[in-house]
């Protein structure tokens, strides 16, 4: 009796469920910008969380959506 070594048929099985799912998750790379091999940040970071953390910009004021720190802009000098 010798072994054989069969190769067994394997029955395939996939059920691949080409779902779709669009995750529309607020990419980071929105909030920077690459200008001359240098990357600007769009948005102000937090004073009170430290960097990583953006504040979102509300017109007159950037808050934070982690603690809720809320800054003013500085006044434009309007000429
Ligand atoms: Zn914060």
């Amino acid at each position: 009796m010798s072994e054989n070594m069969e190769e067994k048929p394997e029955k395939e099985k996939e059920k691949v469920k080409t779902e779709k799912r669009k995750k529309r998750e607020k990419g980071v790379f929105s909030l920077y910008k690459i200008e001359n091999d240098q990357i600007v940040r769009l948005r102000p970071t937090c004073e009170r969380c430290g960097p990583g953390y953006f504040m979102a910009n509300h017109g007159d004021r950037y808050t934070c959506g982690h603690c809720g720190f809320t800054r003013y802009k500085p006044a434009e000098n309007k000429k």
